[in-house]
């Protein structure tokens, strides 16, 4: 039975008050419980977007989430347990990389993840573009395999966070996702839970992704440092580059194996870029490496020796995934006909830049997103890029492969793609991947 009135909360909301911290707890426990519905939950996100969120409601917010559900202890292991997240970009599949990377080095990681959000991808959703991989674990399980391991990748479940599993869904399918409250308190909910001790932060910036501006995503990181630290966990944020996809490939199977042949030593400058960089703060964090320069050399030397890449096999093989198909990821097996993306004729000189939102818009109406809560994905829907921003260009040249089922609709993806393309005669001045660190309340470059 409810005691409070969830149409006074979205009215109070609507107006433009702010909720006093209790009313906000219960009504995310009402909605986590099945007693306030999907309708009412999302006019109250709808009006919280356009209203805003105060510090207090904010914190509200992530410890009503957080306890919405169990929240581990994992003291009896061994480590210092480290945890990364990214808030969300496209072609964004650091962390298949990091995670095995990482545990490869001695730092045990537990890492609970979400699903694509809008036209972002997820890591659950890449991770279960590999058959049989399960990331709906038990907590023995997760705790069993943390241990015996060092590595596991799952996401909320319904006794880890079920409320940010809720509302993340919610929020998919309502407008409701770029908003620094919600973002915040929907990432360290979950991340809270798992049981890490310290957490990595690439906060993304850019056109791809929610936070479009450095101002913006300076205030998000901000938020979720200062979280982390009020739950007493040692908490580094990154504000790294969203204005171009990361590395080549869009869309779950596709990333999945783009990770695969990165973890096999492939060379994809900037993914691998922004990968080293977070690994060696994990590992700074985690007390392997003795700074982060350090963690970098040990993660490369992974990578390397090949021991990344066993450390992911284990992986796929614990969580139930088939291992064989990472033995040759681009012959997936059920993987949809490739059609090509050509360059126009006005083409030339050199790609001048790739817009990351266009591209993840394609990728999600190819089959890669959802459209409405629960949608199944098509794990093998995506984009292969063949041309980068600084690349050389002619009439005719191949910008892009596309896999997709949906074929009647291939001549509209077909130019959704052309257009995220444009050429200059010059080459373009390369991005700045790697715009700043936040930690301990201060910037590196301010
Ligand atoms: N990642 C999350 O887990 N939640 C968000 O809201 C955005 C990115």
């Amino acid at each position: 039975m409810l005691d409070f009135n969830p149409v006074d909360l979205i009215i109070a909301k609507r107006d433009g008050y702010a909720l006093a911290p209790d009313d906000l707890r219960s009504l995310v426990e009402a909605y986590t419980q099945g007693s306030v519905p999907d309708y009412q939950m999302s006019a109250f996100l709808m009006a919280a977007y356009l209203r805003g969120l105060n510090e207090r409601e904010t914190l509200a917010l992530t410890e009503q989430m957080l306890y919405s559900g169990i929240v581990l202890d994992l003291s009896h292991l061994p480590g210092i347990k480290v945890d990364k997240h990214s808030t969300g970009g496209v072609g964004d599949k650091v962390s298949l990389l990091l995670a095995p990377i990482v545990a490869a080095c001695g730092v045990p990681v537990p890492m609970i993840s979400g699903r694509g959000l809008s036209h972002t991808g997820g890591t659950l959703d890449k991770l279960e573009a590999i058959p049989g991989f399960r990331t709906d674990l038990s907590i023995d399980a997760y705790r069993h395999q943390l241990e015996t391991l060092g590595v596991v990748m799952i996401g909320q479940t319904d006794e880890i966070a079920p409320a940010d599993r809720m509302l993340y869904a919610l929020r998919d399918v309502t407008g409701t996702v770029e908003f620094i409250p919600f973002i915040a308190a929907s990432i360290m909910s979950k991340k809270l839970a798992a049981g890490i001790d310290a957490l990595v932060l690439d906060v993304k910036c850019g056109r791809g992704a929610f936070m479009k501006t450095e101002e913006e995503a300076r205030k998000l990181a901000e938020t979720l440092v200062g979280l982390g630290e009020k739950f007493g966990k040692k908490t580094v944020a990154w504000i790294t580059d969203m204005d171009a996809p990361l590395g080549y490939c869009i869309g779950n199977w596709p990333e999945t194996a783009e990770a695969i042949r990165c973890l096999k030593g492939a060379r994809v400058s900037d993914l691998m870029k922004v990968t080293y960089v977070l690994a060696g703060e994990m590992l700074s964090l985690g007390g392997v490496a003795e700074s982060t320069i350090d963690g970098i050399r040990r993660a490369k030397e992974a990578v390397t020796s090949g021991k990344a890449f066993e450390r992911f096999v284990q992986l796929v093989e614990a969580q139930g995934g088939d291992p064989t198909f990472l033995d040759n990821p681009e012959q997936r097996e059920g993987a949809p006909p490739v059609d090509l993306v050509r360059a126009p004729d006005e083409a030339h000189g050199y790609v001048a830049d790739l817009d990351p939102l266009q591209l993840g818009r394609v990728a999600a109406a190819m089959g890669a997103g959802r459209l409405r809560k629960g949608d199944a994905v098509d794990p093998t829907a995506g984009i292969t890029l063949n041309k980068k921003p600084g690349d050389t260009v002619e009439a005719g040249e191949v910008l892009a492969w596309l896999h997709t089922r949906m074929t009647d609709d291939l001549p509209f993806f077909q130019q959704a793609v052309v257009q995220a393309f444009t050429y200059s005669d010059t080459p373009p001045v390369p991005a700045l991947l790697l715009h700043d660190r936040y930690a301990d309340g201060q910037w590196a470059n301010q």
